[in-house]
This record gives C-alpha cells, sequence and structure tokens, in this order.
C-alpha cells in the first residue's frame, strides 16, 4: 500500500483529465461569471446559477457582500503593502487575534499565507524546522492518507493520495507514507467484520513502526475528507487515536481544514467535533470566502511555545505572507461570519440539506451513500447497491450529472472513480455558501432528483 501506483496505470481517459486544460477549448465552454449575488453567479448571457459547490467550497458569506468592498474603500489608504519580513501590521494583528479567538483551545500562533496549498507546504517545512532545531535530524518522512488532497504544489501533491493528479508527476521530492483513509463504506479491513473496527487508524502505528519512528516528522490528514471521496467523516474515535499514536511516537498531527475548517460542518474548526487538538490546523477557501486569496497555518502552544523561547526563527516566508489587504479583507469576513453566526450556522441548515439528501437515496438506486456533516454533502453512486460496484468508467456518471446540472442551473462539485484506480465510485460535493436556505437547498436537491433521473 505504500508504493506509489505506477504511470501505466493510468487509463486513456484519467490522462485526458490531467492534461484536459491542454485539451478544452476553455473559451468556448466554459460560461463567463459577471456577478454574483448571495447563493446566485450569473453568466455574461444572464444565466443564473446556483452555486451549490460554494466555488469549490471557497464562499461562505456568499457573493456581492459589498460592505466588504465598502469597508475597503474606506480603510483602503491606511492599508500599506509592508513586506512580513520586516514589518506586522494592525491588519494580519487584527485577524490574527480574530481566528485564533474561535480555534481550540491549546492553539496559539498564527501563519498568514495567500492559500490552501501554501498553508500545507508552511505546515511541512514546519514541522520539519520543529524536529530539527530540536535535534531530531532524521525526522523527515510524512505520513498522509490515500484519497486525500492536500494540494497542487509538488510537495503538497506528494502528500496528498489522489491518484490521478499524482501519477503525472512520480517521483517526488517529498518522502511520504500513505495509509488507508477512514472509508468505512469500502474498507478492506472491516467489510467482513459488522462495522468500524479502527483498523485503519492502527496502520497509522504499523506505518511509523515500519518506518522506524525516529525517520516521521508529521501526520497529515484531512479532518474530512473533501474532493478526492466526497465527505469522508471518520468514526468519533478516529482522531483520539491518531492523537495518541502520534504521541507516543513524537509525530507532529497536521489537520487539514482548508476545505472543511471555518463553518462548513457547524463549528469554527471540523475538529471541534472530535475533541482533539492537532499540532497545526491549515486553513484557506472560507477564511477569505474568495474576497481575497487567503490561507492560515494555526499552530498549538508546543510548537509556537518552542520557537519563542529558543529564539529560534522560522525559515520561512513567501512575499506575500501575511498580505494586509488580504488580512484587513480576513477580518471583514470573520465579522460577517460572527454577526450573522454563520460559524455555527452550517449545524442548523445542514439538517435540511442531510434529510433531503438521505430521502433522495429512497427514491433512487444508485445512490449508495450519503455522507458529509454540516453544509458538507457527499453522495456516492453505484451501479448494483448490493454490492456496491461503481459504475463503468466508459458510463461518464460524474460528468454527465455534473454537466446536468449546470444546464439546469446548478453548480456541484464531482469526482469519478478513475480518479483514485478505482478505490470508490461516482461520487459528488455539495458546499453551498453557509448563507444558503432552505429554498435555496430545495432547488438544488430537486435539480439532482431530475438530473439522476434523466440519467439513470
Ligand atoms: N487542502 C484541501 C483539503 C483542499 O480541498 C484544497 C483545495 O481544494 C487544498 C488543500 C489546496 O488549496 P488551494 O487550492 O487553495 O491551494
Amino acid at each position: 500500500p505504500h508504493e506509489t501506483p505506477p504511470l501505466t496505470r493510468h487509463t486513456p481517459q484519467q490522462e485526458s483529465q490531467v492534461s484536459s486544460i491542454f485539451s478544452r477549448d476553455y473559451a468556448s465552454e466554459l460560461p463567463t461569471a459577471v456577478r454574483g449575488e448571495g447563493v446566485y453567479l450569473y453568466d455574461a448571457d444572464g444565466k443564473a446559477y446556483l452555486d451549490g459547490m460554494g466555488s469549490a467550497g471557497v464562499v461562505g458569506i456568499g457573493h456581492g457582500r459589498t460592505e466588504i468592498y465598502q469597508a475597503l474603500a474606506a480603510a483602503g489608504d491606511k492599508v500599506p503593502f509592508a513586506y512580513s519580513a520586516q514589518f506586522t501590521t494592525p491588519w494580519q494583528e487584527e485577524f490574527g487575534k480574530s481566528i485564533l479567538s474561535v480555534a481550540p483551545k491549546g492553539i496559539e500562533s498564527v501563519y498568514f499565507v495567500s492559500g490552501g496549498s501554501e498553508a500545507n507546504e508552511t505546515a511541512l517545512k514546519l514541522a520539519r524546522q520543529y524536529h530539527l532545531e530540536r535535534g531530531d535530524t532524521q525526522r523527515q518522512k510524512i505520513i498522509s492518507r490515500w484519497q486525500s488532497y492536500h494540494g497542487v504544489t509538488i510537495a503538497t501533491l506528494s502528500l496528498s493520495g489522489r491518484t490521478s493528479w499524482r501519477a503525472p508527476y512520480t517521483p517526488y521530492m517529498l518522502p511520504v507514507i500513505h495509509i488507508a483513509p477512514p472509508y468505512e463504506y469500502r474498507c478492506a479491513y472491516c467489510k467482513d467484520k459488522g462495522g468500524c473496527t479502527l483498523d485503519c487508524a492502527d496502520e497509522l502505528e504499523r506505518a511509523i513502526n515500519l518506518e522506524g519512528p525516529e525517520t516521521v516528522s508529521a501526520f497529515f490528514a484531512e479532518t474530512i475528507v473533501g474532493t478526492t471521496a466526497s465527505g469522508l467523516v471518520p468514526r468519533p474515535d478516529y482522531y483520539k487515536r491518531i492523537r495518541e499514536i502520534c504521541d507516543r511516537y513524537g509525530i507532529l498531527f497536521v489537520a487539514d481544514e482548508v476545505l472543511a475548517g471555518y463553518g462548513r460542518t457547524g463549528r469554527p474548526f471540523a475538529i471541534q467535533d472530535w475533541d482533539v487538538v492537532p499540532d497545526m490546523i491549515t486553513c484557506g477557501k472560507a477564511i477569505g470566502s474568495g474576497y481575497a486569496p487567503l490561507g492560515a497555518v494555526l499552530i498549538n502552544d508546543k510548537i509556537t511555545n518552542f520557537f519563542r523561547e529558543s529564539r529560534k526563527r522560522f525559515v520561512h516566508g513567501f512575499t506575500y505572507s501575511g498580505h494586509p489587504t488580504s488580512c484587513f479583507i480576513g477580518q471583514q469576513v470573520f465579522n460577517i461570519m460572527s454577526k450573522e453566526g454563520l460559524f455555527t450556522r452550517a449545524a442548523e441548515i445542514g439538517k435540511h440539506l442531510h434529510a433531503r439528501l438521505n430521502a433522495l437515496q429512497q427514491r433512487h438506486a444508485c445512490i449508495g451513500e450519503v455522507r458529509g456533516r454540516g453544509l458538507y454533502g457527499g453522495v456516492e453512486f453505484v451501479a448494483d447497491r448490493a454490492t456496491r460496484a461503481p459504475f463503468p468508467a466508459e458510463m461518464n456518471f460524474t460528468s454527465r450529472l455534473v454537466s446536468g446540472m449546470k444546464e439546469r442551473g446548478v453548480i456541484i462539485g464531482g469526482g469519478v472513480p478513475g480518479a483514485n484506480f478505482g478505490q470508490g465510485g461516482d461520487h459528488i460535493q455539495i458546499t453551498p455558501p453557509f448563507i444558503v436556505s432552505e429554498a435555496e437547498i430545495d432547488i438544488l436537491v430537486d435539480a439532482l432528483d431530475d438530473t439522476i433521473g434523466a440519467i439513470a
């Protein structure tokens, strides 16, 4: 399980997805988005699209919040760009305090970057330097999970377990070992055992011992698996077990909440449902809500105090680390989230989404599983519910579903079984803005009902 699948296992269909940016004529295929308001985007022809994917899980507070631009216009002349190696700014300090105020207890400091991949790159390097400064010079390996996504740079791609995106870039620059994800619906460990055995969590310990604990730096996991398998929510005791194993061997636990965090699950951070404090939480997407490119690494007291007390400098820094305008906008997004209760609203409104999706499962035999939490709705499709066999790749189920939805004016995200070398079925991601209403969820699920019916 630790070997990277060779490129030869990449089918022509998967190849074409990987190279689609070159082969697809974007100008003729993609509508031009010219306006956004609430949960809707409008194209140049005036067609409205319900943004059921929240534009890749980014837009939390909704489109077209003009108060953000008004605040920037009012304060803009006071927000200079200042290089973060030479200055801090009130905007970075203020937003830093704000985001830490909703983070789990034990998280002490923050490092701002421009997006999710940068956040994970930063966490990787901070973990390495932390061990190095403490004399643990061999701790260079990382453990992560298959069917995960941590970013698109070479380092974060090595970390990811999204095989179709990884395969063209082997060999990687980082020694990364992948273990099984908590994918109960298709788990090789527990499928004959009448339910979850947590063997997938224990695989972490086996991998650590096989590699040598003194060589492992960190374990990275998406708290709730997003794009690559749509909403895998581990059992309530999964992360406690992960935390214990990491602590036993002095390995840092990094929770990637670029997609699942900042209100998506009905808590400020998804990991708060497991009552576990990671060593770092990586963030992106909703913290800027699409109004500015923004990412962050939230860092616990152990690492923060080590760097503070030893007076070591983190050898890192993008030109745009702590970008003042991005942080200023991050603060405006935070203000709206706080004022409108959007850090927790997904818990309530998400009940409606999940009730509607569960009812849809009763109507369509091709829905194998409905999963996710709050305003993360994941649906996996199967050709046969009893055997859980996926649809054949030639059927192009997900792309037909996603484009059928788009024709009906609703945007959702989708993943195909081939993206993971057959590990899993077609699946879709529903991640609307946190302001979505029940009526808008109904429009989305009705369109899904109609589109599935048309394909089936
Ligand atoms: N981590 C997760 C869980 C993600 O979903 C993503 C993006 O989809 C990333 C990291 C990468 O973030 P970005 O695209 O902002 O670099």
